[in-house]
């Protein structure tokens, strides 16, 4: 649970066509036409909104972080750090390769946080 203020603030970034490859148009088949783009409606880019990152949302209660995805694994060895040591100094525990091969495995769809 985030119990810090967290910013959502928006923003968003032209990003170019990928139907029209940023033309705008589509070139009809004799060449002489050009055909108003359906996806960016010819203006050769589509606008994506994201919220920027800015740093990590402390998690209150936390005092471990451990090196796998979920709570189940229980596969050999798990490296961990302190949650002050992950968010004040930065240090990411060595994520389990057995872990990391199985997310690999199912394509990353694993990732459902
Ligand atoms: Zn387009």
């Amino acid at each position: 649970m985030a119990t810090e203020e967290i910013t959502n603030q928006e923003a968003t970034v032209k990003s170019r066509c990928s139907s029209c490859w940023g033309q705008g148009i589509r070139q009809g088949s004799d060449g002489t036409q050009g055909f108003i783009c359906r996806y960016c409606r010819g203006l050769g880019y589509v606008e994506i909104k994201y919220i920027p990152f800015e740093r990590l949302i402390r998690v209150e209660g936390v005092q471990e972080v451990l090196g796998r995805f979920d709570s189940f694994s229980t596969v050999g060895e798990v490296d961990k750090v302190t949650y002050t040591e992950y968010f004040e100094q930065g240090k990411i525990p060595r994520i389990s390769e057995e872990k990391r091969g199985l997310n690999k495995a199912m394509g990353e769809a694993g990732d459902d946080q």
